[in-house]
């Protein structure tokens, strides 16, 4: 759950001709660190939406500026290119740190950096939160849990994480993340938040992430193999993938990536009851907003490459 619902100020925004307020009416000046990256880009969408002020602290790893384009020009918005692991001076109320890669095809790409990105990142946002008495979200992740012994996976659930495998920089470095944000909430007194993404897909992702949801819909698309590792599950959403693109998509069975957990899947129970928050859009429904994404970017780039 990236922001909490705030169904008065959906409804003030949408008023014609009137400027949105932000939420309780006053605007807000908030930090979206990795900003230009998939759920971040929808998160300034929304704040900005709402009538908040927005300042995106991007490196551009893995982010992109196309997901941000249409706000250049707004007032409200700002775009700066920085690394999270070198301390920055902002005045802002609130602040969501995202900036890390997720898809483990960049994470692993330089496991250090990823670390640092997990660890000294967060130290100088969370730093940050401390000067100004802002308050802070984390984006973490079901990674914290490893391969769970444990199903549906409940926040108490303390996980079952390899420390030293090739996924470690990201799992323990998110873990570390975590104590880190509850450190300075239960020593400094900063106002915090944690939400443990579980695997998102949307229009914007990476097209070459490797992640399973980006992976099936890009190969459909280039009429390439659905690439299937080790898990049965998986083969249920290659089917829904080649239903929506192309039913003679072939479906191919690899062997699994070292330390890929077996299973996963949230108890949202705490979400719902305590913010109301549950999953609105089905796989078959979301899927083709991503596919029309991904189909104007594969085949875009392919008509400029060739030009
Ligand atoms: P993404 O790779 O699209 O976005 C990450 C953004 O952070 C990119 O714009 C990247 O350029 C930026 N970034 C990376 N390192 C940085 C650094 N050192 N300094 C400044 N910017 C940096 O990934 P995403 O899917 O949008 O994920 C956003 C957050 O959500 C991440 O913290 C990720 O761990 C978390 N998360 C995502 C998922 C998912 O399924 N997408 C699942 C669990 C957790
Ligand atoms: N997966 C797959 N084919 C692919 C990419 C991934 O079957 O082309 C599987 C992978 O083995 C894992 C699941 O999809 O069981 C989710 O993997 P992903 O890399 O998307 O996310 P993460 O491991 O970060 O949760």
């Amino acid at each position: 759950v990236l922001y909490e619902e705030n169904p008065e100020a959906s409804r003030r925004s949408n008023v014609a001709g009137k400027v949105p307020l932000g939420v309780k009416g006053k605007s807000l000046r908030i930090l979206v660190t990795g900003g230009a990256g998939f759920v971040g880009s929808h998160l300034v969408d929304r704040l900005i939406g709402r009538g908040d002020s927005v300042i995106v602290v991007d490196n551009f790893f893995t982010g992109r500026k196309e997901n941000l384009v249409h706000h250049f020009g707004d007032p409200r918005f700002e775009l700066i290119r920085h690394d999270v692991v070198e301390p920055i001076l902002l005045e802002v109320d609130q602040i969501y740190h995202l900036a890390c890669p997720a898809s483990p095809v960049h994470y692993k790409f330089n496991p250090v950096k990823t670390i640092k990105t997990n660890v000294v990142g967060t130290l100088n946002m969370l730093g940050l939160a401390k000067r100004v008495g802002a308050r802070f979200l984390l984006t973490s992740t079901s990674e914290v849990y490893g391969d769970p012994l444990q199903h549906p996976q409940v926040e108490t659930y303390w996980g079952n994480v390899n420390p030293i495998g090739v996924r470690s920089c990201y799992d323990e470095g998110k873990r570390t993340a975590e104590t880190l944000t509850m450190d300075y909430h239960r020593g400094l007194g900063i106002e915090v938040r944690i939400a443990r993404i579980f695997n998102t897909y949307g229009p914007r992702m990476c097209i070459d992430d490797g992640r399973v949801v980006s992976n099936f819909v890009a190969q459909a698309l280039r009429k390439e193999p659905l690439t299937v590792y080790g898990e049965f599950t998986m083969l249920e959403l290659a089917e829904v993938v080649q239903e929506t693109i192309d039913p003679n998509a072939k479906i191919e069975f690899r062997p699994n990536t070292e330390d890929d957990p077996h299973k996963r899947k949230p108890d949202i129970s705490k979400a719902k009851q305590l913010l109301g928050w549950e999953p609105t859009v089905s796989l078959r429904k979301g899927l083709p907003l991503m596919v029309s994404d991904f189909r104007q970017r594969i085949f875009g780039e392919q008509k400029m490459g060739g030009a």
